[in-house]
């Protein structure tokens, strides 16, 4: 775990440059930022960020610095233009220990260089604490940051031009549904989706989900049904997504909800265009299960789905899906059969 500690800052002066240093710690990989300064004004901005992007970081602010560094349990190494090349001190600093990373503001008080373990200089010319937390942090995570998952309800798109943001909520997606899709039937049983994949996910306690995705992959599962009502409707609402822009992440939910997903033998033989459609992911595999139970407008219960697949003649379906049922009961810890949810939708 990494931990940031800013000491020296401000409210009025240093609110841009600390909200920076915050900035720079959660987007390369500390869970933490400690700040010695009581400061509302720069919690709520942090925390705003998170809300809207997502990822386990906290901010704390009017924290005793001295005796936070002394109570710190791991390594502390403290950036100054002063210290040690970091290019001699890195290969020394173990990997597996928390890490408490001080960075100052004006003038750093002498104590400070007695108390770290390492006083780490990113060149020894004076630039800033963001520019060198941002570097020294990329080599500490050996450049993982950039695989680093936040989860949150804005996810932002590469793009080589423009910008490419999408607001994974119930709002943003809906209106995306019914921009395509005008079927009160369908736009019910889309939400219906939602809330029951929703109830399987927060039931779910050790598996990191990404909950924006679950939501809006279920409100989106069935938008290809605009065009094409065959069993490649996922294949088709997955190719309208990713030109909407859509995360892979959701697409994939879209793409592989169909039955319990459909394996590449089966895919040839129904000559569907992609043969990767089981669900593979927890989200991917939510969604799709819930949407198994959702039949008619209401929840319907494990061996009722088993017994349409078995009218219909799908053995090998009905293996898989209760594997899957099987799957999701054991990390939620009951039956899904059991989860209730409400039943009655109005203003779609
Ligand atoms: N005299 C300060 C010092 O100790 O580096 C410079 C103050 S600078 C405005 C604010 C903070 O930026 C410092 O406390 C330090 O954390 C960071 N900093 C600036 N230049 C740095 C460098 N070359 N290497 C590491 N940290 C640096």
């Amino acid at each position: 775990m990494i931990t940031v500690l800013r000491i020296g800052h401000r409210p009025y002066r240093d609110m841009r440059i600390t909200t920076h240093v915050c900035l720079v710690s959660r987007a390369f990989g500390a869970s933490k930022v400690v700040v010695s300064t009581k400061d509302r004004n720069l919690e709520d901005s942090v925390n705003d960020v998170i809300r809207r992007f997502g990822g386990n970081f906290e901010i704390l602010t009017g924290v005793d610095w001295k005796k936070y560094i002394r109570d710190f349990n791991g390594i502390k190494v403290h950036l100054t233009m002063y210290g040690i090349d970091m290019n001699d001190v890195m290969e020394k600093i173990p990997p597996d220990k928390d890490i408490l990373i001080i960075v100052g503001s004006e003038k750093v008080p002498g104590i400070v260089y007695r108390m770290a373990d390492y006083n780490v200089s990113v060149t020894n010319q004076p630039h800033s604490e963001v520019s060198s937390l941002a570097i020294f942090l990329d080599r500490y995570m050996k450049g993982k940051e950039f695989e680093l998952r936040f989860n949150g309800t804005f996810r932002v798109l590469p793009s080589e031009r423009g910008k490419n943001l999408k607001i994974l909520n119930r709002e943003e997606c809906l209106k995306t549904l019914k921009m395509y899709v005008n079927d009160d039937y369908l736009i019910r049983h889309s939400l219906m989706v939602a809330d029951l994949s929703l109830e399987i996910a927060k039931r779910i306690k050790n598996v990191s989900i990404d909950i924006p995705a679950v939501e809006c992959g279920a409100i989106l599962h069935d938008i290809g049904r605009s065009v094409d009502n065959t069993i490649s409707h996922g294949i088709t609402g997955a190719k309208i997504l990713r030109k909407l822009g859509y995360p892979e992440e959701v697409v994939n939910i879209v793409k592989r909800h169909i039955g319990a997903g459909i394996d590449s033998e089966e895919a040839r033989f129904l000559n569907l265009e992609e043969n990767d459609l089981v669900p593979e992911t927890i989200e991917e595999k939510i969604v799709c299960h819930a949407d198994n139970l959702i039949s008619c407008g209401k929840k319907i219960n494990l061996n009722e789905v088993l017994e349409d697949y078995s009218k219909k003649g799908l053995k090998e379906q009905m293996k898989r899906l209760r594997e899957l049922h099987d799957y999701l009961s054991t990390l939620v810890g009951e039956d899904i059969d059991n989860i209730k949810i409400k039943y009655e939708r109005q203003n779609i």
